[in-house]
This record gives structure tokens, C-alpha cells and sequence, in this order.
């Protein structure tokens, strides 16, 4: 018979840590996702942009409402905590990440 073991740890590690999806096919270079994540998630690359910092998304949604081309998918239900506790704080009912978010 043969034995399965599973590595917890090593699952932990494959498991995506963010709902964030780029469709490279869809894009058309226009760089707005370059200009609103305050994560710098994306990068210029050869010929269209490229996930260059993955693990960084924070699930603001701001690439994917500001994407022309629909080529980001990202769930944003909670949103950036840091803009949500900033939000917060400041009594504003408006969630965005700012020049002075968590960069
Ligand atoms: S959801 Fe927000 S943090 Fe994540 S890649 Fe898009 S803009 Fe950047
Ligand atoms: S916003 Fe969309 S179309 Fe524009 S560069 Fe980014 S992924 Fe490509």
C-alpha cells in the first residue's frame, strides 16, 4: 500500500495568498495599473505590463476598476486594511489608498 504524507507547511506555501488574477492576453499596455497600486504589484515589462510583486496585493481593487481592458481580476470585499483602518480613523466613509499609504 503505498503512504501519503502531507506537508502542511509546503501547502501553506502554494496556497495564493490573494484573489488576484492577470489575464497578460487582455492587456493593452496603457499603464494604469503601474500608476493606481499603491503596491506596485505590477511592472512594465516587453511588450505589456507584468505581475512583478504578486504576493504584495492587498486587494484594494483599484487596478481592476481602473483597468480599460478588464485584464485584472481581484476580489476587493475587504479591501486594503490599512486604507480601511485610515478611513476609519479619519471618520471617511471613502476607502483608497493614498500617496501616503503602506508602501
Ligand atoms: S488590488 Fe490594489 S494592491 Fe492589488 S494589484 Fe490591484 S491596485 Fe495593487
Ligand atoms: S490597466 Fe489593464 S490594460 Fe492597462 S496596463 Fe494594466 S493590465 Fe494592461
Amino acid at each position: 500500500m503505498m503512504e501519503i504524507t502531507l506537508d502542511l507547511g509546503k501547502m501553506a506555501e502554494m496556497r495564493p495568498v490573494n484573489t488576484l488574477v492577470f489575464h497578460p492576453g487582455k492587456c493593452i499596455n496603457c499603464g494604469m495599473c503601474l500608476q493606481v497600486c499603491p503596491h506596485r504589484v505590477f511592472a512594465q515589462g516587453e511588450r505589456r505590463v507584468r505581475m512583478a510583486r504578486a504576493d504584495e496585493c492587498m486587494e484594494c481593487g483599484a487596478c481592476q476598476r481602473n483597468c480599460p481592458a478588464g485584464a485584472i481580476e481581484v476580489d476587493s470585499g475587504v479591501g486594503c486594511a490599512a486604507a480601511m483602518i485610515k478611513a476609519a480613523l479619519k471618520g471617511s466613509k471613502e476607502v483608497t489608498c493614498g500617496d501616503d499609504c503602506c508602501r
